[in-house]
This record gives C-alpha cells, structure tokens and sequence, in this order.
C-alpha cells in the first residue's frame, strides 16, 4: 500500500518506517525541512532506538515531502501524525490538526477514495466535528461518498517504540465507513492482537481512558509511596505484593518523582478540560494531576533537608529525559526539579545520555556534563531524575561528591547508601 505520513515527530516517524519495513511505500510529510533532510539521508528525526536502522534499511520505499498537496499525491491513505499540545487552560490546542486538515482537503479533490487516519490523540468528538467539516468544506467532497475516515490511535512507548508497534495490546480501529475499515484491516493484516472496531468518538475516547488510568496508577503509588515513607515501610516492597494480584497487575506501580512526557499530562489535562465543558467534576482526574504536581517538589525539599540552604550549593542531576531510552524532554520532572533549584540559588550539573541539548535551551545556566561522573564530581548533592540503565552501573563515581547526598526519583541505582523520594 501507499502511505503517506503528515507529521514526523516521535509518532510519525515510528509509524512511517514500521510500515515501510512492512513492506509499504511510504511518504514522510512534514513543515519541519531539518525533520525531512534527516530522513532523506536515512536518519531519524528523532531519538529512537534501532529507528535510523528501520530507515535505511527501508530507503527504497521510502519518499519525502514538504507540503502535503505534493507528498500526499497517488498515496492510498494518510495518517496525520501533528502534534496536539495543552493551550494555556489545559484544553486541547488543534491548530497543527486544523491546518494539516486544510492542506489535506485541499489535496483531495485530485484523489478517489483516499483513507485519512487520524493518529494524533484528540478529544472525543474531534474528528466528526473539527475534522471532517474541514476536509468536506476544502475538498468540496463528501465523507464516505469520496473520501473515508478512521481514527486509529497510538499507544506506542517513546524508548520501545519498534517493539511497541509490532507488538501492541491491541489495535483500535474507529470508524463507520466500509472502505476505511478495509483498508485499516489490510495495513494491519499481519497482527495477530486483539482489534477492537469502533466508532469514531470510542477511539478517541479508548486512548485518553488508556492514559488517564495509567496516570492515576502512577500517583495512587506516589501518594501510597509518601504515607509509606513516613511510615517506614518500602513501598516497592508493598507494591509487588498488590501487583501480584492479577486483578490490579505490577505495571505503573512504581513510586518515584511523578509522570512527565508528551502526552500523560497534557491528556489527563485535555480530559479534565472535557468534563467540566461537560458539567463533570473529574474530582479523581484532578488529583491524580495533583500529586503529581508535588512530586518533583518534594524530591527538592528532601534534598534540602539533608544538604541544608541549597545556596550556592553544587547539586548533580542525573537524567533530563521524561523517561528513559529517549531524548524527549516535554513535561519532563527534572524541568521543575532544576527550576526550583534555580530559585533556591543551587549551582546545578547536569548528566543524561541523550537529552542534554534539548535542555540547554531551556535552561541555559545548568552546567551539562558529559558522563554522570562529572556532574557527581564535587556536589553537595544528587538527584536522580530519570530511569537510564546506565545509572545502575554507578558506583564509586559518588565518592567524588563533596558530600554523599544522593536522593533517588526513579529506583534505578543499584548501590546502597542512597535514599528514596517514596522509600
Ligand atoms: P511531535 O511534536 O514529536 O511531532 C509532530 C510533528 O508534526 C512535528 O514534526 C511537526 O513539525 C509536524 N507538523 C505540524 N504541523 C504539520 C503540518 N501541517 N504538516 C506536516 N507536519 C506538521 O509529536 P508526537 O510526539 O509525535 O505526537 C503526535 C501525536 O501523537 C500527538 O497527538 C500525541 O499526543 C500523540 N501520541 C504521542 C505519543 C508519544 O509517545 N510521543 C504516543 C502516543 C500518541
């Protein structure tokens, strides 16, 4: 089949070249020219592991484009893959969604039966209201009569992504037109999970429900993790016990500095936004984003209460990325970690494998050191803000601190003198 796919962020760009290796033509579509040269020389545009394989494995199936009209041409479906940010109140921003919509209706009226799927997470009710009146009213064409529609949403992991896309839990597939529906099933033939068929609306709905439940599996352990703390009580040790219990499962039970990442935050926010649209209090929504508000401010004040006033103070932090595998910083828990050290007067250092340049940007005061063991060398103190195998290895490379604090956000470090946020 020819695909064409419109965005090529973390989403685009795995979901073009999983579909490449599957044997599909395919068209990487983006504003982004930096995004689009990289992939012309057969790299990612992102960090992700064994992509830039994938890619130039693949160069021979593969195309690429700066405007819609142009790449999307002779293409049997498109996936819009553009990202759709928090505005300001927590809602939903489709500005990237609109006018990739626009271009995609404009570019329709030279096609015949051309499938677009929607990749991009959107709020319930997104594409039957926002985005099919947009693609009718350029295309001068009719839904189901001459183009189809599909919401297809992703559940990939940044850092497994590959694994995650031919390997999924399921694969949901949202639409009411036949044509669509044929094709979404021929692209996913080979996979041998659970599809779910369902409206439009259910699809967009299933993938905030997916993220919201696991958001707030992540801040009922941070909150059981904080009483277990002052309780004296490993809630690592609580958690395998519950997780054992097939009804509640170990996954995201892990307490630690809170979730960060593109999406479980905005999403959960987007879905709050939604309810009181809708006259709902989402009162367990709400708290989940609470704790996990306070999480990163706890890791600084357990800092300073055991290195003291942080003024002047040199302190390590190890990790930037919002998990690890990737260089994605967005909503990151080191971002409001080094802000609240910022204000505190601290003189910070700063290690991750991946994710230093993008933080640099943000704040350029941080010193950003090549290995972890020069940001430990001579600090007062050590927070651990993200999950890298690498820092498991670390060791002796503590000695060097000026004082042996090391508060751990994530329970990555396998030596013994270091303490818990939750534990
Ligand atoms: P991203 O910001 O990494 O990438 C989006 C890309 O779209 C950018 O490269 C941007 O230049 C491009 N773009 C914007 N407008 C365009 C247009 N008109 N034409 C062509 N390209 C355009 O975003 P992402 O992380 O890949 O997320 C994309 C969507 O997938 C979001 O809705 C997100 O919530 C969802 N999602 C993301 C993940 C994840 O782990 N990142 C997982 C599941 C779902």
């Amino acid at each position: 089949m020819k695909i064409s796919i419109i965005g090529c962020g973390y989403v685009g760009a795995v979901t073009g070249a999983c579909f490449a290796e599957l044997g599909n033509e395919v068209c990487f579509i983006d504003i982004d020219a930096k995004k689009i040269k990289k992939i012309e020389s057969h790299q990612s545009p992102i960090f992700e592991p064994g992509l830039d394989a994938f890619l130039e494995r693949n160069a021979s199936r593969i195309s690429t484009s700066t405007s819609i009209s142009e790449g999307i041409v002779g293409s049997d479906c498109s996936f819009i893959c553009v990202g759709t940010p928090s505005d300001e109140d927590g809602s939903i921003n489709l500005t990237y969604i609109k006018s990739a919509s626009e271009e995609i209706g404009d570019a329709l009226c030279n096609m015949k039966n051309h499938t677009i799927v929607v990749k991009s997470t959107v709020v319930p009710g997104t594409t039957e209201d926002v985005i099919i009146p947009i693609l009718e009213r350029n295309s001068a064409m009719e839904e189901k009569k001459n183009f189809s529609v599909v919401m297809n949403p992703e559940f990939l992991k940044e850092g497994s992504a590959l694994h995650d896309f031919f390997h999924p839990d399921r694969i949901i597939i949202g639409t009411n037109d036949e044509h669509g529906r044929k094709v979404l099933e021929e692209l996913y033939r080979s996979f041998p999970c659970p599809k779910l068929y369902t409206s439009i609306k259910t699809a967009e709905m299933t993938k905030y429900v997916s993220n919201a439940f696991l958001a707030t599996k992540i801040s009922f352990s941070n909150e059981i993790g904080n009483l277990c703390k002052k309780l004296d009580i490993n809630v690592y040790e609580v958690m395998k016990g519950v997780g054992l219990d097939h009804r509640i499962g170990s996954q995201f039970l892990n307490a630690g500095a809170g979730f960060g990442g593109s999406c479980f935050p905005k999403d959960v926010l987007a879905l709050i936004s939604l309810a009181e649209k809708n006259g709902e209090r989402p009162i367990l929504l709400k708290s989940a984003m609470e704790i996990n508000d306070h999480q990163p401010g706890r890791l600084v004040e357990l800092l300073k209460s055991r290195v003291g006033d942080l003024n002047n103070k040199r302190i390590a932090i190890l990790g930037l990325a919002f998990k690890d595998n990737t260089d994605d910083i967005r909503d990151s828990r080191a971002i409001n970690v080094i802000r609240s050290l910022i204000d505190y007067g601290a003189n910070i250092t700063a290690y991750d494998p991946m994710a230093c340049e993008p933080m640099k940007k943000k704040f350029p005061s941080v010193i950003y050191c090549c290995s972890a063991a020069e940001a430990l060398k001579d600090a007062d103190g050590c927070l651990v803000m993200t999950e890298w195998p690498e820092f498991a290895q670390l060791n002796h490379e503590f000695n060097n601190m000026r004082k042996k604090i090391i508060i751990e956000g994530r329970r990555i470090l396998s030596c013994e003198d270091y303490e818990g946020i939750c534990w």
